[in-house]
């Protein structure tokens, strides 16, 4: 057996100590006789599987007591449409600000459900390679939204807007648990668990108590509805039980590695590492500007500038890299160039095997 470097931006990479876990697990779990995939969600062997992963989650990002942990399906996007329906019911305005693709088709779906959207900034103007600077929102609107990592444009907040009393809610699918977050300063946050978290299938939602409401947008689904799943905890339907398993485990994980801040020093040095060798390099250069630079997903273009040669030139980059057991490197379709994702579970040797793999590739190819 021999294991890739995968620079996946998702589903991505899990740690190799977690894997081996679930398939010692596989055939028999905790002397069940049963996988946890075959059990019912009801079980009594379950039940502490899901319970365990919520106080992980609190744990390990000190949720307050007023939030709920939720565990869903539909992945970021349904959120997109979630979010508006349970929480846009006031004025039915929302403040967005546009940092890229998954901002956007946010956006576009609370407009789409009848919503009043302001895109109060955006950084369209030079291709979303940055994030623009909002201290302060204000105004009359159910919610303001935020992209807080770019993962396909590689950009994340280095500030939380301040909205006041506005509920802000932010899409943490990328940088979930890469890193230490403030959980009071945001009404809802959400990821889809395939980046950083687990396998796809389980979206984690976290939401302020009052923000759970009983009369959301009319027409909205009852699996639409936060206050379903919460009366229910998580279990109104079958929930994702393997994917939530996994889950948990990966938490232990972090945990035990020292938890969100270790995980977080660690993740600075493999992107300052990776960062370092773009910013010194005259082959390759990060697309992201510095000051709103991503931990977790980091662009680059080589040297070329004609865009025929370049995609050439791309393509042979990410096939011999992918040779050389360093695979998934290619940039998001919209977006093309290269693009590393280095999320928890990447290793520095990953990193250091990329940068080493890039030097090799400019003496041979520039
Ligand atoms: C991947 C991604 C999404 C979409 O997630 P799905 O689970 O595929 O719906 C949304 N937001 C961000 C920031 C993402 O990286």
């Amino acid at each position: 057996m021999s294991r890739v470097y995968n620079f996946s931006a998702g589903p991505s990479c899990l740690p190799e100590e977690v894997l081996k876990e679930c398939a010692e697990e596989m055939l028999d779990y905790n002397g069940t006789g049963q996988s946890v995939m075959e059990m019912s969600h009801r079980s009594k062997a379950y039940k502490p599987i899901i319970e365990h992963a919520e106080a992980q989650v609190r744990k390990l990002m000190k949720v307050p007591e007023n939030y709920k942990v939720l565990f869903l399906q539909g992945g970021g996007s349904t959120q997109f449409a979630m979010v508006a329906q349970n929480l846009g019911i006031h004025t039915g305005k929302a403040a967005y600000i546009q940092t890229g693709v998954w901002a956007k088709k946010a956006a576009q779906e609370a407009k789409h459900l009848g919503l009043t959207v302001d895109i109060i900034a955006s950084s369209e103007d030079k291709n979303y390679s940055y994030i623009p600077k909002v201290e302060k929102i204000e105004g009359d609107y159910d919610y303001a939204y935020i992209c807080f990592n770019n993962t396909i444009m590689g950009t994340h907040y280095e500030y939380i807007p301040d909205t006041g009393k506005i509920p802000l809610v932010a899409d943490i699918s990328s940088c979930v648990l890469s890193e230490e977050l403030d959980v009071s300063k945001f009404g809802l946050l959400f990821a889809g668990a395939q980046k950083n978290l687990a396998p796809a299938g389980v979206t984690l939602v976290i939401i302020r108590e009052d923000l759970i409401t009983d009369t959301p947008r009319q027409g909205t689904p009852t699996m639409m509805c936060y206050k379903t799943h919460s009366d229910a905890a998580s279990m109104y339907n079958t929930p994702p039980c393997y994917t939530i398993y996994v889950l948990a485990k990966v938490l232990d994980w972090i945990e035990k590695k020292g938890g969100v801040q270790a995980i977080h020093k660690l993740n600075v040095e493999k992107a300052d590492w990776l960062y370092n060798y773009l910013d010194s390099s005259s082959y390759y250069h990060a697309t992201a500007e510095k000051g709103s630079r991503s931990l977790m997903n980091v662009p680059f273009l080589t040297k070329e500038t004609d865009a025929e040669k370049a995609k050439v030139i791309n393509d042979k980059f990410v096939a011999e890299a992918a040779k050389a057991g360093l695979v998934n490197l290619a940039g998001h379709r919209l977006v093309g160039g290269m693009r590393a994702s280095i999320y928890n579970a990447m290793t520095l040797e990953g990193v250091k095997a990329l940068t080493a793999f890039m030097d090799k590739f400019a003496k041979e190819n520039f």
